[in-house]
C-alpha cells in the first residue's frame, strides 16, 4: 500500500506516471498533480484501465506553498516524485518537511527569474568562489535541506533521473565493485534520437537552453576549470549509435560526485550536439530568445525563451517520429589490486521501443524509469537513509537492478575507448 504523488504531467512524468502504474501492487494509488488539468485526466483515461493502481488528478501551481500543503494533507502521500520545474523544488521540498513526505526530484534548483536580487547575491559568490557559472547547484539551496529533513524523517532524493541520477548510481556502483580506487570519471551522454524537425529540445526548451548555453566546466585536482560554452568537442563512437560530435558541459552530478567521492582526481561530462541543433541555438542566442528577462511587447510582459518555448515542439509529442537510440554512460579509470583498470557502464535506450512500450521517446523514458525506481528504493526501504541525499549516496545495487528490470539495463566494457 502506498500513496504517491506526481507533480507535472509533461515528457518525464507522463512516463513515471505510466512506471508506477505498470507496479500496481507497490504504488497502490497516484495522484497526478500539475498545472494542466486535462493532460492529468487524458493520462488518467489512457492508463486506469491497464493498471489497478487507483489514479486521481489535481490541478496545482506547484510555486505555491499552500496549494501544495493543501494538497499533502488532504492526499496524505508516503512520497511526492517532482517531475515538474525545478524552480519549484524548495517550494515542494518545505511542503515536504511540513507534512512529512519523502520528496523525488529528478534536476537540481535554479530559479526561473535569474534577476532576483536575493537569489543573484548567492549566485555571484558561488561565481567567485567556486567559479561554474551554471544557474543551478546543488550546494547554495537544497543541501542546506539535509537537517530539517533528518528532523522531519523523511529522505530528500536529488536529481533521480539518468544524468543526473543512473550516472551516479554507475559511480557508486564501480567504487563498490570494479575499483580500490577511482582517479578520472568521464560521464557521456549521447542521443542518437532522429525527430526529424530541424530544431526541437528533447526535454522542457527552457531548462535544456539553459543548460547548454552556460559556460562549460569540469573539475579537476580539487579546482573547478571553466571554459566558453560548446569550446571543447570531440568524436565517440558509441554502441549501438555510432559516431557523434560532443561537447564539453557543466552538468549537476560533477558537484555531487566531487563532494561525495573527493579522491576522484577529475570529473567531466559530455553531451552529444548535431550542427543543426547547435547553428540554430547560436543563432537563437545572438537575437536574444534564450533570454530570461522579460520584455515589453505591445504592452504585455513577454519572457523571450518562454516565448521560443511555446513555438517549439512540446518534448512530450516527440516520441511518435523520433528513431533511434540514446546510450548514455560513465567511463572510468584507476586502480583495483594494484592494477590500472578501465571500466565502462552505460545504457542503451531505443526511442521507438519506449514509444511503443510508454507512449515517449526515450529522453523522458530514460529519466522517468530512475524516477520511479527511486521511490521503488524508498517505498521498499532498501533507501532509508534520511536526510537529504544524492544517489550515489545509497546502495546502488538494488536501483541498478531495478533498472536492468524496469526497462535500462546497463551494458559494461572492460577496454574502452578513452576521450582525450
Ligand atoms: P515538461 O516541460 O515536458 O514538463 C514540465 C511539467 O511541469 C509540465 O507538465 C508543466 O505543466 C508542469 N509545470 C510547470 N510549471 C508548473 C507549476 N507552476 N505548477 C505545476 N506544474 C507545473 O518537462 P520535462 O518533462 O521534459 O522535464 C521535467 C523535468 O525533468 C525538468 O526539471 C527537467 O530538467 C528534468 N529532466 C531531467 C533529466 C535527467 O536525466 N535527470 C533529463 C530530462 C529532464 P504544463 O503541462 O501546464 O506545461
Amino acid at each position: 500500500m502506498s500513496r504517491v504523488v506526481v507533480v507535472g504531467c509533461g515528457g518525464v512524468a507522463q512516463v513515471a506516471v505510466a512506471k508506477c502504474c505498470q507496479l500496481d501492487d507497490v504504488f497502490t494509488e497516484l495522484c497526478i498533480a500539475s498545472r494542466t488539468i486535462s493532460k492529468c485526466v487524458a493520462l488518467k483515461e489512457k492508463l486506469q484501465p491497464t493498471t489497478k493502481t487507483k489514479i486521481t488528478t489535481r490541478k496545482i501551481d506547484a510555486n505555491n506553498f499552500d496549494e501544495v500543503v493543501a494538497l499533502f494533507d488532504e492526499y496524505k502521500p508516503e512520497i511526492v516524485i517532482h517531475c515538474g520545474m525545478p524552480y519549484h523544488n524548495l517550494v515542494i521540498m518545505d511542503a515536504c518537511i511540513k507534512c512529512k513526505v519523502h520528496y523525488i526530484d529528478t534536476a537540481a534548483y535554479e530559479p526561473e527569474n535569474v534577476l532576483d536580487p536575493e537569489w543573484r547575491k548567492v549566485y555571484d559568490k558561488r561565481v567567485k568562489d567556486k567559479g561554474f557559472h551554471a544557474y543551478f547547484d546543488y550546494d547554495s539551496f537544497q543541501w542546506g535541506y539535509d537537517k530539517k529533513f533528518r528532523e522531519a524523517g523523511i529522505i530528500g532524493l536529488l536529481g533521480c533521473g539518468f544524468d543526473p541520477g543512473v550516472t551516479q548510481a554507475y559511480v557508486a556502483y564501480a567504487a563498490k565493485h570494479e575499483f580500490d580506487t577511482i582517479d578520472t570519471i568521464d560521464i557521456l551522454d549521447c542521443n542518437g534520437g532522429d525527430h526529424g524537425y530541424k530544431f526541437a529540445t528533447n526535454f522542457n526548451p527552457e531548462i535544456n537552453l539553459r543548460e547548454v548555453s552556460a559556460p562549460a566546466a569540469y573539475y579537476e585536482d580539487g579546482k573547478w576549470h571553466t571554459l566558453p560554452a560548446m569550446s571543447v568537442k570531440r568524436e565517440y563512437n558509441f554502441d549501438g549509435v555510432g559516431k557523434k560530435d560532443m561537447y564539453l558541459l557543466h552538468h549537476e552530478e560533477i558537484e555531487s560526485i566531487a563532494k561525495n567521492f573527493p579522491d576522484v582526481k577529475r570529473i567531466r561530462f559530455y553531451m552529444t550536439f548535431g550542427q543543426s541543433y547547435l547553428d540554430h541555438m547560436r543563432c537563437l542566442e545572438d537575437v536574444g530568445m534564450l533570454s530570461t528577462t522579460p520584455i515589453n511587447y505591445e504592452g504585455k510582459e513577454i519572457v523571450p525563451i518562454q516565448f521560443l518555448k511555446a513555438l517549439l515542439p512540446d518534448p512530450a509529442s516527440l516520441g511518435e517520429r523520433t528513431v533511434g537510440k540514446t546510450n548514455i554512460g560513465c567511463i572510468f579509470t584507476g586502480k583495483k589490486d594494484g592494477k590500472e583498470k578501465k571500466y565502462y557502464i552505460y545504457n542503451m535506450c531505443d526511442h521507438q521501443e519506449s514509444y511503443l512500450e510508454v507512449g515517449s521517446q526515450a529522453v523522458s523514458y530514460t529519466t522517468g524509469v530512475p524516477a520511479m525506481c527511486g521511490a521503488l528504493m524508498i517505498l521498499k526501504g532498501l533507501w532509508n537513509e534520511k536526510g537529504v541525499h544524492n544517489v550515489e549516496e545509497y546502495n546502488p545495487d538494488p536501483f541498478i537492478e531495478a533498472l536492468d528490470k524496469y526497462g535500462l539495463p546497463k551494458s559494461e566494457s572492460y577496454d574502452p575507448v578513452m576521450v582525450d
